[in-house]
C-alpha cells in the first residue's frame, strides 16, 4: 500500500505478529463477505434470504426431506465453487509465507484460504470439498456429485444407494473430531490468535481464544460487530476486513 500511514492499530498487530513465536487465525463467514459469499447472519442476504437455514441446513432436514435439501445445496455448492479469494484472504496466505502465521483455523466452508495459497488449514465446519456416503463411508469429489443425482433429484451412493451427504457440518451434527483437536492443539500453543471476521457465538470454536487466552497468550479481533472478546483483545480493528488486513500487512 503505496503511501498508507498505517492506524495505530494496524501497526500494533504487525508488531504482534513479528514479535509472537506462534500466531494462528481463526476466521469466519466475515472474511469472504468481500468475495460476494454472504453472511446468513446477515438479515435479507443473497441466497439465505428466502430460506431458514435452520430449517434447510439442518441434519433433520437432510435425513427426512434429501430431495429438498439437495435442491437448496446443488446451485449453492455450484456458485461457492466458482467464488474466488479476495486480498483479505491473500493476507493472511502471505503471512504465513513469511512465516509470521502457523496456520487458518477457519468456520467457512468455502475453500478460500487454501484457493488463496494458505498451507495450513483446518476446517471445523468441513469443506464443499467433497460428499460422503453415510451407509458406507464412500467419499466423493464434489464435481463427481452431479453424476450421481438419480431421478429423485438426490446424489444417491453408487455402491448402496443411500443418499450422499456434503462434508459441511449441518446444524445438529457434531464437528469433525480431528480437525477440532487440531485447532485445540494450535489454540493452546498460539501465543496470538487473530480472529478475522468472525462474531465468536458459535460454540465450540467460539471457546478457541479462551484457550488462548488461558495459556496467556493474546487476541486480535478484525470483526465488524461486537463479539464477547472485546474487553479481552489487545488490538481490535472493525472497519472493511480487506483494508484493514492490507494495512497491517503494509506495516509488517
Ligand atoms: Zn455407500
Amino acid at each position: 500500500m503505496e503511501g498508507q500511514v498505517a492506524t495505530d492499530s494496524a501497526s500494533k498487530l504487525a508488531d504482534l505478529l513479528k514479535e509472537s513465536r506462534c500466531s494462528v487465525a481463526l476466521t469466519g463467514a466475515g472474511i469472504s463477505v468481500p468475495s460476494g459469499i454472504p453472511d446468513f447472519r446477515t438479515p435479507g442476504e443473497g441466497l439465505w434470504e428466502k430460506v431458514d437455514p435452520m430449517e434447510v441446513a439442518h441434519i433433520d432436514a437432510f435425513r427426512s426431506d434429501p430431495a429438498r435439501f439437495w435442491s437448496f445445496y446443488r446451485p449453492r455448492f455450484q456458485s461457492l465453487g466458482e467464488v474466488e479469494p479476495n486480498a483479505a484472504h491473500e493476507a493472511l496466505a502471505e503471512l504465513e509465507r513469511q512465516g509470521l502465521l502457523e496456520g487458518v483455523i477457519t468456520q467457512n466452508v468455502d475453500m478460500l484460504h487454501v484457493k488463496a495459497g494458505s498451507e495450513r488449514v483446518i476446517e471445523v465446519h468441513g469443506s464443499i470439498r467433497s460428499c460422503s456416503c453415510p451407509q458406507c463411508g464412500g467419499s466423493f469429489a464434489t464435481a463427481e456429485v452431479e453424476a450421481l443425482v438419480g431421478d429423485e433429484g438426490v446424489p444417491e451412493c453408487p455402491t448402496c444407494v443411500a443418499v450422499v451427504k456434503p462434508d459441511v457440518v449441518l446444524f445438529g451434527e457434531m464437528l469433525p473430531v480431528d480437525a477440532m483437536a487440531e485447532a485445540e492443539a494450535l489454540a493452546s500453543r498460539a501465543d496470538l490468535m487473530l480472529c478475522i471476521g468472525s462474531s465468536l457465538e458459535v460454540y465450540p470454536v467460539a471457546g478457541l481464544p479462551s484457550v488462548t487466552l488461558g495459556r496467556g497468550g493474546r487476541l486480535a479481533i478484525v470483526t465488524q460487530g461486537p463479539t464477547p472478546y472485546d474487553r479481552d483483545a489487545a488490538v481490535r480493528m472493525d472497519g472493511d476486513v480487506v483494508a484493514d488486513l492490507e494495512e497491517v500487512l503494509a506495516a509488517i
